[in-house]
């Protein structure tokens, strides 16, 4: 039995079982404890009563007398002192009565048979259908002595109260059984649903959504494995967009160096071509290098098994020398640039920080035009810091501003394009700031500058 459902219905089966059979025994010992010896008593008194009857009533026709009591309800076993026996009613299903016993009635003492009768584990007996399970008294008619013995019988005794109490017990188990195996339904149906569900997103199959509406335990797992599937989804989405973009731009660069190469082959070609082309090819090259470089950087953010290299140093030289190293861009763009630098130090990964420094400025300095400004700032607060790199370059309009941490994400801005960046610097930037805890915000308006200010927590 494997199934769920399977091994409701045997337990539930078994549990009834089990627990009839227990009600069963408790009762029976309650029988043989407690009811016994009062049922004994109760029927010696009616023995005793027929008896008394008989002896007392002058020419009574006995055997009409006995027909009389057996039709009520009784059982009875006559014995003259000839053991002539009589039967009275419904026969016994065994007449293990003992020839001493009867001798003894005849000779004028009881038998309480009910009371004496053995205890049996599974025979109540109340219900034994046995000849010495009876009452015996004895009783003298017309000059003759006879042992009387008697019981009820139990087929009689099974009024149609008890037939509808029976039957209101067999009702209550199948209702009850029934209900149980519907409620079991009710309560696997959705875990099944939820298993079909779940090989369907170990297949890699992400639509469809479970129809599990319920409050309950298994509504919440429903609920959270449906956003997990949406999460996966999602994630399923980034990577195959990402893959289709790596694609992409490794195949535009690559292309250009094959038709350039192929150009470059051509033997009439002037000095100045020649170094033309050789440029281009130079400068994909070096694209294709940086983009390598910043995906591996990107992935090895990703997937950052150790944790980050921490190193208490000061962010203030980091941000100069960031500063220094992109100086001729500066000049050779006519831009003016101000740094406003507190003395700060601070503890995370100097490496992956510089690249934040060094993508923020790199921006600034590709997306302001000639004769801008730009803005370093550098300011500490009791448990941060802050940084902001702020252009009077060319801006963002909102819905570029919603998109500039996706990966590959460049507006589409023909300035944007001619930069020739890679759109994962702010991608590489965000994921660094995340892992330091911080945040990054942007405020930007197109064609009049735009900000970016990283807040870093001190960490502890
Ligand atoms: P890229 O290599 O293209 O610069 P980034 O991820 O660094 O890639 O930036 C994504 C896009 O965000 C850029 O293509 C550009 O359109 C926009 N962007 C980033 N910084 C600025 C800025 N300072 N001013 C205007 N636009 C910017």
């Amino acid at each position: 039995m494997r199934s769920l459902y399977g091994k409701f219905v045997v337990i539930t089966a078994l549990i009834m079982f089990v627990s009839g059979l227990l009600a069963f025994l408790t009762v029976n010992t309650y029988y043989h404890q407690q009811l016994k010896g009062k049922n004994d008593e109760k029927n010696m008194k009616i023995a005793m009563s027929i008896a008394s009857f008989i002896e007392s009533t002058k020419e009574l026709d006995l055997d009409h007398y006995l027909k009389t009591q057996a039709a009520v309800g009784y059982k009875l076993y006559v014995v003259d002192e000839k053991r002539n026996a009589t039967l009275y009613g419904e026969p016994f299903r065994v007449e293990n009565l003992t020839s001493e016993t009867v001798d003894q009635v005849l000779k004028g003492e009881r038998y309480h048979g009910m009371r004496d009768f053995p205890s049996e584990t599974f025979v109540t007996g109340f219900f034994s259908n046995k000849l010495a399970n009876t009452v015996g008294v004895p009783f003298q008619h017309e000059g003759t002595s006879y042992a009387l013995f008697l019981r009820p019988d139990i087929k009689m005794l099974f009024t149609e109260v008890h037939k509808l109490l029976g039957g209101m017990v067999i009702v209550m188990a199948i209702i009850s059984l029934l209900s149980m195996l519907i409620v079991a339904k009710k309560l696997i149906d959705p875990i099944t649903a939820l298993t079909v569900a779940t090989k369907k997103v170990g297949e890699e199959r992400f639509s469809g959504t479970l129809d599990i509406h319920r409050s309950d335990e298994i509504g919440q797992l429903a609920k959270s494995f449906q956003r997990m599937t949406e999460k996966l989804s999602e994630n399923d989405r980034i990577r195959k967009e990402f893959i289709s973009d790596v694609s992409h731009d490794f195949q535009s660069p690559l292309l250009n160096i094959k038709g350039y190469a192929e150009l470059l082959m051509d033997e009439t070609l002037t000095e100045a071509s020649r170094k033309n082309y050789a440029q281009v090819i130079q400068s994909e090259t070096e694209r294709l290098s940086s983009l390598t470089k910043q995906l591996l950087l990107l992935t090895s953010l990703d997937q950052l098994s150790s944790p980050l290299q921490l190193k208490t140093f000061s962010v203030d030289e980091q941000l100069k020398e960031v500063v220094r190293k992109y100086r001729w861009l500066v000049e050779e763009k006519e831009l003016s640039l101000s740094m406003e630098l507190e003395e700060v130090t601070y503890t995370g990964d100097p490496a992956f920080l510089e690249k934040v420094w060094e993508n923020l400025l790199l921006n600034a300095l590709k997306y302001t035009e000639v004769g801008g400004t730009i803005d370093v700032l550098l300011t500490e607060e009791p448990d941060h810091l802050i940084v902001v790199v702020r252009d009077t370059g060319i801006g963002m309009d909102e819905s570029a501003l919603g998109r500039i941490f996706d990966r590959f994400y460049r507006a589409d801005d023909s300035r944007t394009q001619k930069s020739g960046g890679t759109g994962l610097g702010l991608s590489i930037v965000q994921q660094v700031v995340k892992l330091h805890a911080g945040a990054i915000d942007v405020t930007s308006k197109k064609g009049e500058g735009s900000t970016f200010t990283v807040r870093l927590p001190k960490l502890s």
